[in-house]
């Protein structure tokens, strides 16, 4: 529902349909509107905010990923650096799962409320 300019990074909010006829709001530029995700095979917005959280976290946990994909799948690793404890839920072992020191598999409807229910419990 946000889309993004190309040329001047503007972001705003947006439900009509992308043109190349369309131009920016903030710079006049035209054919420079995309969608505000992230697609596959693109750097993920914020590096330096997940890099900063990932330094400070006491608790890393990996909700129904494959682990396959980078710079993702490498969370873990620098979550575990700064002496977080980890936790994979996920519908079957990854890429990553050795590096978790919590593993759960099965569907997320399942794993996930089994395991806050725990941490709940403390
Ligand atoms: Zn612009």
């Amino acid at each position: 529902m946000k889309t993004r300019c190309t040329a001047c990074g503007h972001v705003f909010a947006d439900r009509e349909p992308l043109t190349r006829a369309r131009a920016c709001p903030s710079c006049g530029a035209g054919g420079t509107l995309r969608p505000h995700v992230v697609w596959f095979g693109e750097m993920p917005l914020g590096m330096d905010q997940i890099y900063a959280a990932l330094e400070s976290v006491d608790l890393f946990v990996a909700l129904g990923t494959s682990g396959t994909v980078w710079p993702a799948a490498g969370f873990v690793q620098e979550a575990k650096a700064a002496g977080a404890w980890t936790v994979e839920l996920t519908l079957e072992p990854g890429e990553v799962s050795a590096m978790f020191d919590e593993r759960h598999y099965g569907p997320a409807t399942e794993i996930l409320p089994d395991w806050i229910g725990r941490l709940e419990a403390g």
